[in-house]
């Protein structure tokens, strides 16, 4: 993994300074990407796919990175539809502090999952919600299924 270009101060950043991934919830490692639990969630199993590299967006993302992003994405999906049974997501990234942007200067895809009746309609740009299910008990959830795809790669969906 790349340890370029780490911002002190920075959410992500930090999170991967840590280096306690159970502290900091990140459920996955990839070669130019982590996946990490969102702690503000729009709903239960909220997960967001974050670039090794402090980037402010897509646009300066290096090499390979966003390709790698697409594939993790597929991941997360995989493991919220067999953990949570999601029956849909709401995908998305908010680039730029008009777009509603968090974390301004460190991009993220966020991955949302849904089901039929689970709320009246919300978006990822909507507000952070009360959960039902706690922040430690969703990452045991998922965990397996992302400790599943560390070993077994070639089992990627
Ligand atoms: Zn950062």
């Amino acid at each position: 993994m790349t340890t370029a270009s780490k911002k002190a101060g920075c959410v992500f950043c930090d999170a991967l300074e840590i280096n306690d991934d159970r502290r900091s919830h990140i459920l996955f490692r990839g070669r130019l990407n982590f996946v990490i639990m969102n702690i503000y969630p729009y709903n239960s199993g909220h997960v967001m796919i974050v670039p090794f590299e402090h980037v402010a967006s897509p646009l300066e993302a290096p090499e390979g990175q966003t390709e790698e992003m697409v594939d993790l994405l597929k991941l997360c999906q995989a493991a919220l539809a067999r953990a949570y049974k999601a029956e849909g997501f709401n995908i998305g990234m908010n680039i730029g502090k008009c777009a509603g942007a968090g974390v301004l200067d460190h991009y993220h895809l966020h991955i949302v999952p849904r089901w039929g009746g689970d709320t009246n309609y919300i978006t990822v740009l909507g507000e952070t919600r009360v959960l039902a299910e706690e922040l430690d008990s969703s990452y045991n959830r998922l965990l397996p299924h992302f400790e599943r795809a560390s070993e077994r790669p070639e089992d990627l969906p």
